[in-house]
């Protein structure tokens, strides 16, 4: 993967309002190591090289500074051998949702997108510590998204345009559970029902891939 296509994926990002400023950060699988967004930088700065080439023993080998959350991306691409890009966001409504420490319950069928019944919602810790690692693999597993308390959200795929896809999905998702609140206790799918959902993402588009 190429650092023209790690860049243009933060700036589609941005562009579908799940990005601003600094917030946020982005990397794809690249070598033996990943490549990632650079710390501290508006999205609107960044040019191509300014993406950040990492090792696996969590060393920058080209010039430029890693993004502050490198361990959490390094730490799901050494747990998730099937994940090729990992995206970080503070977008609105995952945000907002975040903040009141709350799982996603099954209120809407398309939370199978994130592999399971529910999207966890990882326990606080600083941005940019090996804590808020430890909590984002452990809201991870057997998923492809988790919320971080007070945060925003995390978004794993096999491929950028997967992580793209699951992060504008979980984004949609939160904002129709925030809407479903504002006006009553949005019913919830049983188990089975999800497991039906389950059956039928099967050969559906790449959810299931
Ligand atoms: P970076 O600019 O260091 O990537 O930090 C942004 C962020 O979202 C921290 O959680
Ligand atoms: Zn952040």
């Amino acid at each position: 993967m190429s650092n023209a296509s790690l860049l243009a994926s933060v700036l589609a990002l941005q562009a579908q309002g799940l990005m601003q400023g600094t917030s946020g950060n982005a990397s794809v699988r690249h070598g033996h190591g990943y490549l990632i967004t650079p710390s501290g930088m508006p999205i609107d700065e960044m040019h191509a090289h300014n993406m950040v080439e990492m090792d696996m023993q969590g060393k920058a080998i080209s010039a430029g500074k890693p993004s502050s959350e490198w361990r959490f991306h390094h730490d799901i691409y050494q747990a998730r051998p099937e994940v090729g890009a990992v995206i970080h966001t503070h977008s609105m409504f995952a945000t907002t949702i975040a903040c009141l420490r709350k799982d996603i319950p099954p209120f809407h069928y398309m939370i199978a997108v994130a592999g399971g019944d529910t999207i966890r919602c990882a326990n606080y810790a600083l941005f940019g510590t090996q804590a808020l690692s430890d909590h984002a693999i452990a809201s991870l597993k057997d998923r492809r998204a988790c919320l971080l308390a007070n945060h925003g959200m995390i978004a794993v795929g096999k491929t950028l345009q997967q992580a793209i896809d699951v992060a504008v999905e979980v984004e949609t998702l939160c904002e129709q559970y925030w809407r479903a609140l504002q006006i009553g206790e949005p019913h919830l799918l049983s188990a089975q029902e999800m497991q039906a959902v389950f059956e039928q993402f099967k050969g559906y588009g790449s959810w299931d891939q």
